[in-house]
């Protein structure tokens, strides 16, 4: 049966899931608290581009979106490291062809909300969910006009509902109080972000590598910068808030301009504007959510965000949410619209992949900022690379089944990358190995613990 189905959220992953439902007859409304960034400003805050994978492509490309969405994103290969000591080493992201792409958040989500409107969806901005009665299927919205300055309250009855609404979802809040079993985990790490910017080269050209995702691991914290069309760069420094080296201690510009010259040399005479930008710009904190039930009988899911907001640092937040969308689509064929089966095995399949790829987001952070630029961590990587040349099917690095590999569950991931991280620390265990890496004896060692 199809139904009048509600989305609260115009972020990435409602306007893609209100696609899904409208091609399939559903007639969808959206309602987003803030104004339309297609005509407004988008308020700094998020960041300005991400990271997309194949777990992505993939649900862009169920709705024939994913070619239109690679030509405006940058194709990334490799991690392109900056060392403290001025070298740099490229370390490839997989095999050869293999590439994440970077893409305008803001270019993304318009792009998504004009195919929405395209397939019949009416998308209702300054719609903040304030309140929503279970019993009767009624969302209380507050609408604020910015023409008349005014606030009024807004309802609206709805049979099925969806709950995209991010990280601080109103939506889940709404069910968690009103649900006597609801649990609920948030979990801030000591570093915040902040984002700044490296301009064009005197040519107006890309000012380092383009086709790379920069990194500058320093061990506790980490600068990484990601492309543009327009050819600038955004740098996110990740950076403890409290402590020796953190946030509350670069207070002056003396303070900033000396940690900068100190820990990041190569990167400040592309940043003519760094200063300004690290005390305009906000500091932003992360945070992992992990909450259940998910869904509420027949009528209502968390998707994206909402149900699982993880830390950025394998790049797969929006990948998830845009996974979680292709999932129910295929759940909505086997249970032929039945509600009750279709969000019960939504929930039963998404739970453990939100909270695999949230852990391996946690742990990825310690990868990037610490082990990236340690030189036994890439002779590591190196062997591991070999391996899944030479057998591909035994052996996928756990970037690549997170990656690369969209057919592979995270939990999935999870479960086979812990255990080839076992054997890898076996083997870089072993006395000499930087100069016995390559040996036969070696791989069988790998293949007989595998
Ligand atoms: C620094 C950073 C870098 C990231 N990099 C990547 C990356 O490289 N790759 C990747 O895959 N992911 C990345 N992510 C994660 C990604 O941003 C999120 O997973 C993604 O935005 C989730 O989409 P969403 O639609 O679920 O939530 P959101 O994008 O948060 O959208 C939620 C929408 O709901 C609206 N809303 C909120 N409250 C209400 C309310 N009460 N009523 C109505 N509307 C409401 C909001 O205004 C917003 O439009 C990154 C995140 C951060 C913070």
């Amino acid at each position: 049966m199809k139904k009048n189905t509600t989305i609260i959220g115009a972020g990435l992953v409602g306007s893609l899931l209100s696609i899904y439902l409208a091609k399939r007859g559903h007639k969808v409304s959206i309602y987003e608290r803030r104004g339309d960034m297609r005509k407004e400003k988008m308020s700094a805050g998020r960041s300005i581009n991400l990271a997309l994978s194949d777990r992505g492509l993939l649900a862009l490309e169920k709705i024939g979106l994913a070619e239109e969405i690679k030509k405006i994103s940058i194709p990334m290969h490799c991690r392109y490291i900056h060392n403290a000591d001025g070298t740099t080493v490229t370390q490839p992201y997989g095999k050869e062809g293999q590439f994440i792409n970077s893409v305008s958040r803001a270019t993304l989500n318009m792009r998504l909300m004009d195919l929405a409107e395209a397939n019949g969806v009416d998308i209702f901005f300054d719609h903040k969910c304030e309140n929503i009665d279970w019993k009767n299927n009624e969302i209380l919205f507050e609408n604020h006009s910015s023409t008349t300055q005014s606030t009024q309250e807004i309802s609206a009855n709805f049979e099925l509902l969806f709950g995209s609404d991010g990280a601080f979802s109103a939506a889940r809040l709404q069910h968690q109080l009103q649900h006597n079993k609801f649990n609920y985990q948030q979990y801030y790490i000591d570093c915040g972000y902040k984002e700044l910017t490296i301009l064009p080269n005197g040519n107006g050209d890309f000012a380092m590598e383009v086709n790379a995702l920069h990194i500058w691991p320093r061990k506790d914290y980490m600068l990484i910068a990601l492309p543009n069309l327009d050819k600038t760069f955004t740098c996110t420094l990740f950076f403890p808030f409290e402590g020796e080296q953190s946030f509350s201690k670069l207070d002056t510009k003396e303070k900033v301009v000396g940690f900068f010259n100190k820990n990041f040399a190569d990167a400040v005479p592309l940043m003519p504007t760094y200063v300004e930008d690290f005390f305009n710009n906000p500091t932003s904190s992360l945070v992992t959510v992990k909450c259940f039930p998910w869904v509420r009988d027949d009528k209502f899911a968390l998707i994206g965000d909402a149900a699982h907001a993880i830390v950025p640092f394998f790049g797969q937040g929006m990948n998830c949410g845009f996974e979680d969308c292709r999932v129910l689509d295929e759940l909505i064929d086997k249970h032929n619209d039945d509600w009750t089966n279709i969000l019960q095995e939504y929930q039963e399949l998404r739970k453990p992949d939100g909270d695999a790829i949230a852990d391996l987001a946690v742990n990825n952070f310690t990868e990037m900022r610490d082990k990236t630029g340690n030189p036994k961590f890439l002779l590591q990587k190196k062997i591991e690379a070999g391996l899944h040349d030479k057998y591909p099917e035994k052996w996928i690095p756990a970037y690549s089944q997170v990656t690369f590999s969209p057919h592979i569950r995270y939990s999935e991931a999870l479960s086979r990358g812990l255990h080839q991280e076992a054997i890898m620390q076996q083997i870089m265990n072993i006395p000499n190995i930087e100069s016995i890496w390559d040996n036969v004896e070696i791989e069988q060692q790998i293949l007989n613990m595998l």
